[in-house]
């Protein structure tokens, strides 16, 4: 088919909207015109002159998912430290990251954007904070990377200015200074933040985390974001080492610290928060402020299990994240949704989380973290046309009686069809905007690189 958005209608399939009602159509069609949802509804599609028509039968169909925490360029670090704590594990890492440059970015995030497509993502955030001085354009080259796989596309301007020698993580060799990361992060938004209705590619602005960035950057940020109109982002309480290195530093708890510098409210999104006493879950449920639930990652680093029930049952605006590929391989948003449940289920009991909710954080839970449950996030007359057709007739799902809980629990479903703004991204299991096997070659190429000049 051609790749320019005509009207299509899937025919015949489950279909799961993930409506505030949560409305599923056992035997039920969707059409798309242009890039908008137009009808939804059960039984029989309606015959339009024209369309495409895919065969929903033996598939379920649900909107896209959105991954509301990525670092891409990780995608060609991944396999290292495997057995490190998180502090450790960065320890190893920094050096290497700091050869990263903008080709390398391109490749690392073409890959890992192929790669989400594949399981089932049509939005993505990024958190890019490796910033080298003579690393030429990387923010424009994992945009450029975002807009040939055709992804949706929530970059944030990350960044550190903590290093070793001031009491930060980090070695100075990859912090920048803070006049530098403003104007950075400033260029960052005015060439590419595209504020309107049907945007693909919405900016950030993210500084990395209480350990490697100072007060006075997250100060500086959170004014430049909200002058800028534009969401605020970085990583919290993932472990008990940075708890520990808050209340030492500090005096108080990572989210008491966020507070205190203005980093509350609906247009700020935490990574992780796994680390949270009551009093912290209160704030974030005040304030409005999201949290992107990340199990595989903080399970791999062994850094725990946020309280996403408790987080969930309080309001909070929560969505699910895959973290960067260097502390999860594996990088689908679809095992997240699993892992989301079977964690909560192993941390509380077989009552903390349904598979229905597991499939709204990855969904619309994701959307409203990102401000965007008007447009994304659920299949609805008038939403953009991001929505994923998964086989479940094979030998992995036949049989299971809710093809809902077959998504959520069973294996990683084949995808039949990835529409994104309703173009085709993915077509039976094949990404289609990439040749996948060239990306495969130059992403081995990148790393191989990269780790070499490492030394
Ligand atoms: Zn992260």
């Amino acid at each position: 088919m051609s790749d320019v958005p005509g009207t299509v209608v899937v025919a015949g399939a489950y279909v799961a909207t993930v409506d505030t009602s949560g409305t599923e159509h056992p035997d039920g069609y969707v059409v798309v015109r242009g890039n908008r949802i137009v009808d939804v509804g059960a039984g029989p599609a309606p015959e339009i002159e024209g369309a495409r028509v895919v065969d929903g039968r033996g598939c379920l169909l649900t909107p896209g998912l959105v991954n509301t925490h990525h670092h891409l360029y990780q995608w060609i670090t991944r396999g290292l430290a495997a057995d490190d704590n998180l502090f450790d594990w960065l320890t190893t890492l920094y050096p290497i990251w700091a050869g990263v440059d903008a080709d390398a970015v391109r490749t690392a995030a073409t890959g890992g954007l192929a790669w989400l497509a594949k399981h089932g993502c049509t939005t993505t955030t990024d958190h890019h904070y490796v910033v080298p001085r003579n690393g030429g354009d990387v923010f424009g080259a994992e945009i450029e990377a975002a807009r040939t796989v055709g992804l949706r596309f929530h970059p944030s301007r990350g960044s550190m200015d903590l290093g070793r020698s001031r009491g930060g993580l980090p070695p100075d060799s990859v912090v920048e200074r803070l006049d530098d990361i403003l104007t950075g992060t400033q260029d960052v938004v005015d060439r590419w933040h595209d504020p309107s209705p049907d945007s693909m590619l919405r900016v950030a602005v993210a500084p990395c985390s209480p350990f490697s960035v100072t007060a006075d950057l997250l100060t500086e940020a959170a004014a430049l974001a909200r002058s800028a109109g534009v969401r605020l982002h970085t990583h919290l309480a993932e472990t008990v080492d940075e708890q520990d290195f808050c209340l030492d530093r500090f005096g108080c708890t990572p989210v008491q610290y966020l507070e205190r510098l203005g980093w509350v409210g609906p247009d700020v999104w935490y990574a992780h928060a796994v680390h949270l006493d009551d009093v912290a879950i209160t704030t974030l449920t005040g304030t409005g402020t999201g949290v992107a639930h990340c199990p595989t990652s903080n399970a791999r680093l062994g850094a725990g299990i946020a309280r996403a029930r408790d987080l969930h049952a309080a309001g909070v605006p929560l969505g699910l994240g895959v973290d960067g590929a260097a502390s999860n391989e594996a990088c689908n948003m679809l095992e997240e949704a699993r892992h989301a449940v079977l964690f909560a289920r192993a941390r509380g009991g077989p009552r903390e989380m349904t598979v229905r909710t597991a499939l709204e954080l990855a969904t619309i839970g994701g959307a409203r973290v990102l401000g965007r449950d008007d447009e994304l996030g659920s299949l609805e007359p008038g939403k953009l046309a991001d929505l994923a057709l998964w086989r479940i007739d094979t030998l992995a799902h036949s049989g299971i009686t809710d093809p809902v809980a077959a998504l959520a629990l069973g294996a990683t479903a084949p995808l039949e069809l990835l529409l994104v703004n309703g173009r085709a991204v993915v077509e039976r299991g094949r990404v289609i905007t990439v040749n996948e096997d060239d990306v495969a070659a130059e992403v081995e190429q990148a790393h191989r690189a990269l780790v070499r000049k490492a030394g």
